[in-house]
């Protein structure tokens, strides 16, 4: 019978900051198991190297977001703007 002691030991094991650098995307973009987010929550716990990247990682995440949607009253802003301008500027659709 071949023991396979590793595969518990991985779970026991501390995880390794290499380790939880590959969980924190994961983690951040919601694709990691609970497995994995039970054992890097637990590296966060003590390590604030990783709990600054994964704060980094949330920002990025966050400013990539809105991006995506803008303000709308941001936009309403902007198209006001352009409508001041002589000649009315460009109009929405345009
Ligand atoms: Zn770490």
């Amino acid at each position: 019978m071949i023991r396979r002691p590793w595969r518990r030991d991985a779970a026991r094991r501390a995880m390794d900051c290499a380790e939880a650098a590959r969980e924190i995307q994961a983690f951040v973009d919601g694709e990691a198991d609970s497995f994995a987010a039970v054992r890097l929550a637990a590296h966060l716990e003590h390590c604030g190297w990783c709990a600054f990247e994964l704060a980094t990682y949330r920002e990025i995440k966050a400013a990539l977001a809105r991006r995506r949607s803008p303000d709308p009253e941001a936009v309403r802003r902007l198209g006001d703007f352009g409508a001041s301008l002589p000649g009315g500027g460009p109009q929405p659709g345009e």
